[in-house]
C-alpha cells in the first residue's frame, strides 16, 4: 500500500511528538510512525522532575500527554515501525513492517537512542536472566535481593534509587571516583542507606548458574589496586549510557561521534536536503527530554521552510 505524505516523522519520543505538533500547526498533515517503543525512553523511566511546567510527572504519563497533544493538533499517529529508508530517491521512500510504503517529501528522524551494553560474553549470556538495562521493567523481580548497578551517570543513579524500592541492598559500581550524575541525584544517592558505592571499579564478569540460567554474583576489578573481588548479587543493571538508534540511516547520512547524525550548526538539517534530525539521534551533548522537544520544533519549522521553497509538483 502506498501512502503519500508531505512530512514523515520517524520516532515517538519528545522530539517526534513535538515535531508532530508543529508540523500539524503548519498544515503539513504529518504522519508519525511510533516505532517499536511508542513514547521512547521516557516510557521506561519513573519520575521526571525537569520537564518545565511539571514539578513531577511519571515518564509514561508525560509521553501519553505528548501523544494526545500531537493527535489533537492533527497528526496521523501510526503504531508501526519503519524497517527501510531510501534517502537517495526523491520523494524519499520508507517501508514499514506492516507493508506500507511511505512516499515522503520531507522526513524528520527522531529515532532516539538505546541503552549501551558493556559487550561482555557473560552479560550477553545472562541478559533477561538477571542482567537488564531497565530498572523500571525488571526491578520487581529482585525483591529483597542484592542488586548491582553499573555506571555513574543520571541513569545509573536514578536506577539505583528506584531499585531500593525492591532490593535489600543496591551496590553502585563506577569506574571513576566521582559521579557524572546531577548533584541533586547524587545527594539522594549518598543519603540512601540501602545504597553502597564502589569506586574506581570495572565489571569484569557476571557469574551464574547454567540450568536454570541465573545470576549469582559479579567479579569486579579495582583500577587502582588491580585487585579483583567477587560480590554476591542476583541482579545486574547496566546503565553506562546510550547509543543513537541510527540503523535506518547508516551509510546514507553523515554521522560522527559514534553514529550521531551530523546536523548543520544551529539547525536540524542533515547532509541530505529535506531530511532533518532531532533529539538523541543527533544530540550527544545534552540528551534531555526538553532539548529533544526543542529540536523537534526546529525540525518541523525547517521542514516547512524546505517544502515551501521547493517546487515538488505535489
Ligand atoms: P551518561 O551520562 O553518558 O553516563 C554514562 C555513565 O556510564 C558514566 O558515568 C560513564 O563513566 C559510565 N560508563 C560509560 N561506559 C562505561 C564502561 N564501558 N564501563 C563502565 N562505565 C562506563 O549516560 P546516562 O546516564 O545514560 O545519561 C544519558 C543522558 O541522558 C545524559 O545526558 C543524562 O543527563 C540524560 N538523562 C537525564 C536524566 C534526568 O534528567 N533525570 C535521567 C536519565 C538520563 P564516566 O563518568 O567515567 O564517563
Amino acid at each position: 500500500m502506498l501512502n503519500k505524505t508531505k512530512l514523515l516523522i520517524i520516532g515517538s519520543g519528545p522530539a517526534g511528538y513535538t515535531a508532530a505538533v508543529y508540523g500539524s500547526r503548519a498544515l503539513l498533515e504529518p504522519t508519525l510512525i511510533q516505532g517499536i517503543q511508542p513514547g521512547g525512553q521516557l516510557t521506561i523511566t519513573t519520575e521526571v522532575e525537569n520537564w518545565p511546567g511539571e514539578k513531577e510527572i511519571q515518564g509514561p504519563d508525560l509521553m501519553i500527554n505528548l501523544q494526545e497533544h500531537a493527535k489533537a493538533a492533527g497528526a496521523n499517529i501510526t503504531n508501526d515501525t519503519i524497517k527501510n529508508l531510501e534517502l537517495n530517491k526523491y520523494p524519499f521512500i520508507a517501508l514499514s513492517d506492516s507493508g506500507i510504503e511511505y512516499e515522503a517529501e520531507s522526513i524528520i528522524l527522531a529515532t532516539g537512542a538505546q541503552a549501551q551494553w558493556l559487550g561482555l560474553e557473560s552479560e550477553e549470556k545472562y541478559k533477561g536472566f538477571g542482567v537488564s538495562a531497565c530498572a523500571t521493567c525488571d526491578g520487581f523481580f529482585f525483591r529483597n535481593e542484592v542488586i548491582a548497578v553499573i555506571g555513574g551517570g543520571n541513569t545509573a543513579v536514578e536506577e539505583a534509587l528506584f531499585l531500593t524500592k525492591f532490593a535489600k541492598k543496591v551496590i553502585l559500581i563506577h569506574r571513576r571516583d566521582t559521579l557524572r550524575a546531577e548533584k541533586i541525584l547524587q545527594q539522594r544517592l549518598f543519603k540512601n542507606s540501602k545504597i553502597e558505592v564502589i569506586w574506581n571499579s570495572l565489571l569484569k564478569e557476571i557469574i551464574g548458574t547454567e540450568t536454570p540460567l541465573s545470576v549469582q554474583g559479579i567479579r569486579i576489578k579495582n583500577l587502582q589496586s588491580n585487585r579483583e573481588i567477587e560480590i554476591s548479587c542476583k541482579g545486574v543493571f547496566i546503565a553506562i549510557g546510550h547509543a543513537p538508534s541510527n540503523e535506518l540511516i547508516v551509510n546514507q547520512l553523515k554521522t560522527h561521534n559514534g553514529g550521531y547524525v551530523i546536523t548543520k550548526p544551529n539547525s536540524t538539517e542533515t547532509s541530505i536536503p529535506g531530511v532533518f534530525a532531532a533529539g538523541d539521534i543527533t544530540d550527544f551533548k545534552y540528551r534531555q527530554a526538553v532539548t529533544a522537544a526543542g529540536m523537534g520544533c526546529m525540525a518541523a519549522l525547517e521542514a516547512e521552510k524546505f517544502l515551501s521553497e521547493k517546487d515538488t509538483n505535489y
